[in-house]
Order: structure tokens, then sequence, then C-alpha cells
């Protein structure tokens, strides 16, 4: 029997955990580290579902990750080395529970997938070898990708942006403060809303400023995602409803975890005409007044994504995820003149290697950092200042909340 308990590999007991690493950065002699995590059940399950088998429609779809936050020398050296995309055993307990004295390899916050999503600390002490079973290979059917090279198949994606978005009015753009992650919703003037990102925190118990409600999606039409790293997607899996996995999903094609490889294939399974993968650059107008643009593709995670433009009533809104400014293909943007009334201010404030576009106009356009309590010291000085000097007002949502951009 699958269900949420027994996928569950925390509280570490007696099963084994598996661990594969997708992200490893290092800056200045600071890591961050995330990794996918399966337990026996789990392994089950997703070979399970990789094998097509009739999926129940009360599936939910798992996350189960972590992110490391401070490693012993040791476990530096051991990460680096496990850093090659394959699955290894590890060896984790609760910080509270006797460990063994003081070898710990990574002090971690794990993330649970439950609703509302949890943190805690654990320790690794050990990382063993590969596991000797067959571990689950989640693909991706290659349907669900298009390509640029088909006619017939921009025409589709352009079509499917104009009619399954139901954006032909834009009345709002609401962008939640969720903690350091990010979610924004677009609506019609039925009410009826687009989610571009549906993240959610990775740590609503020590983000004081999050406002804990379950979000709801009862007239949610579609997402959009700017890239599939987990803090733009866990509020699809902090869902009380399978809303979010029912509606048609447009993403960038490259997806690099486990778990979000998990939640494409289960939106897939659920419906085949839901998930719409692209990999390249092309305007994708779902309205007079709002285009999505498919960045260029990257082997960063980060720049490989998906931005919004918005440009109504003399309004300009840009928001492009996490991705760098010099990746934006303003040539496919019209009516732009490269000054905003609103940016979303990309990768929650963290230093970017390129300049955001300029203020339209001085200390009235308004900048908007998407975040919440972080290790990474986002949002960065240099950036409040970069944005200041092009002459934003800086709007934080964890000191001024959410926003709505009305048009
Ligand atoms: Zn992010």
């Amino acid at each position: 029997m699958i269900n949420k308990e027994n996928c569950n590999p925390f509280p570490i007991n007696t099963s084994k955990v598996y661990g594969r690493i997708f992200k490893f950065e290092e800056h200045a002699g600071n890591f961050n580290i995330s990794l996918d995590l399966l337990n026996d059940v789990l392994v089950e399950a997703d070979t399970s579902l990789s094998s097509n088998l009739e999926i129940n429609r009360d599936f939910r779809p798992f996350y189960y990750g972590m992110s490391i936050e401070m490693l012993s020398e040791d476990g530096n050296i051991e990460f680096k080395r496990i850093n090659d995309g394959d699955w290894y055993e590890l060896t984790i307990e609760p910080v509270r529970a006797k460990g063994n004295g003081s070898s710990w390899l990574a002090l971690c916050l794990i993330t649970f997938s439950t609703s509302p999503v949890e943190s805690e600390i654990y320790r690794i002490t050990g990382i063993g070898k590969k596991p000797n079973k067959k571990m689950p290979k989640i693909e991706i059917p290659d349907k669900s990708v298009l390509r640029s090279s088909v006619f017939w198949e921009l025409e589709l994606l352009r079509l499917c942006y104009r009619v399954k978005l139901k954006l032909c009015n834009i009345k709002k753009l609401q962008i939640l403060h969720i903690g350091q992650g990010f979610q924004s919703r677009l609506f019609n003037n039925c009410d009826d809303f687009v989610c571009y990102d549906i993240g959610s925190s990775k740590c609503c118990d020590t983000d004081k400023t999050i406002n804990r409600r379950l979000l709801d999606y009862d007239n949610l039409r579609a997402v959009i995602l700017s890239h599939w790293d987990e803090d733009h997607i866990l509020g699809a899996f902090n869902s009380s409803s399978l809303r979010p996995l029912d509606v048609p999903w447009f993403a960038p094609a490259s997806i690099h975890s486990h778990n979000a490889k998990r939640l494409a294939f289960t939106i897939y399974l659920r419906n085949n005409l839901n998930l719409h993968l692209v990999d390249f650059p092309l305007l994708l107008s779902c309205s007079d007044s709002c285009d999505f643009i498919p960045l260029p593709k990257s082997t960063n995670l980060n720049n490989n994504g998906i931005c919004m433009f918005i440009h109504k009533n003399d309004k300009r809104v840009l928001s492009i995820g996490d991705a760098e400014y010099s990746r934006i293909p303003f040539g496919l943007i019209s009516d732009m003149d490269n000054k905003l009334d609103y940016l979303v201010v990309s990768h929650h404030g963290a230093e970017m290697k390129s300049k955001p576009p300029a203020a339209r106009n001085q200390f009235i356009s308004k900048a908007i950092i998407p975040v919440g309590k972080n290790i990474y010291e986002h949002p960065k000085n240099k950036t409040l200042k970069t944005l200041k000097k092009l002459g934003y007002l800086i709007h934080r949502t964890d000191y001024d909340g959410e926003i709505t951009i009305t048009f």
C-alpha cells in the first residue's frame, strides 16, 4: 500500500534511505546541495509509476528532498565524491537522537512533502555505496516536449497558450508572500487565474513572516513555470486539492530533480494533453497584453526558463524566475524600451552577473523581491543598491507582504 506515511523516509527508522544530488553549488566556501531522497516504498512506487501502470486518481506525487546547510570537512569531500548524478545509500538521523559523537558529515534541513511543508534538522553520518537494486528512472514522454522544428507543434503551442490560459482580459497580478520561494497569480476578469510559478516555502516552521494558510487553487486554470526548482513548485505538493495536477502546465523541458520529474509525470498520466514542455526561445502571446517567452537553453537550472512580460494600460511588468537578466531575449518582446513599472526581482535578490532593466519612473516604479527566511542572505545589499540606483522603490515580500498590481 503506497500512502504518504510509508513513503516518508522520515523519521528515520529501519528502512534504507537513498539520496541523489541534483544541485551542487559552491559560493565562496559555502555550499548549497540539494538531494532527492527515496526509501524502499518510494522506490517501488516510482518503479510502478514509470512502468505506466494505471494511475490511481487519488495518487499524489510526493516531494522528499533535502537541502544541506552545513558540512564538515569530511562531508564536503564525501558529497563532492558522490556528485555524479547517481543514487547512494545514506545514514541519516535526527539531531535530537543519540548519534555517533561528533562524527557528522552534514547537518541538514530536511524538506517534507507534507502539507504544510515542514523542516527539521537531521544529520548525515555516513554515505554508503550505490544501492544494489535497480533504482527507478522517470522518463518524461517525448510527446510532451514541443520541438521548434515542427511547424504544427509551434502553432499548437501558441493556440494552447491563448485558449487554455483564458487570459484575454487580464485584471490583476498578485505576487504572494510564501517565504523563500515564488508564486504569482494572474487573474482575468472572471476571477480565474493562472499561476506563474507555484512555489511555497521550504521552511514554513521557521519563517515567522508567513501566514500559514493552505493556498486555494479552486479557480486555477493553468500553471506556467519559470523553472523546475523546488521553491517554485512546492505549492503543487503542498495543496489540499488535486486541482494543480489537473490543469495544463507550460514549463521548460529541462527537469533536473527526480521529485520534479515525478510531478511532471503525474500531470502527464492524469491527462496526457496537459503537459507542455518547451526548450527554445519563442514569443508566446496569450493575449494582446501578456507574453510568455521561453529563454534560450542553458546547462544552468536557473537560466532554463520561461519569463513573463505584461504590458497593459501603460503598465509594464517583467518577471523572470531565478534567471540572469542577460538571458531575456529582448528582441522578442514587443513595446519595450527596456524600462519597467514593475520588476519582479530575479532569484530572490541574489547577486546577479547582469544588470536588471531600469525603472521607468524614478522612485515610483517598484522592484518586488519575493523573499523569506533563507541562508543565502537574500536579498543581497549589492542587489538592493543596484535596484535603487536604477530608480526603483523596493518592495520586499518578507517586510511588505504580498502585492497586487491592477491593470
Ligand atoms: Zn527560486
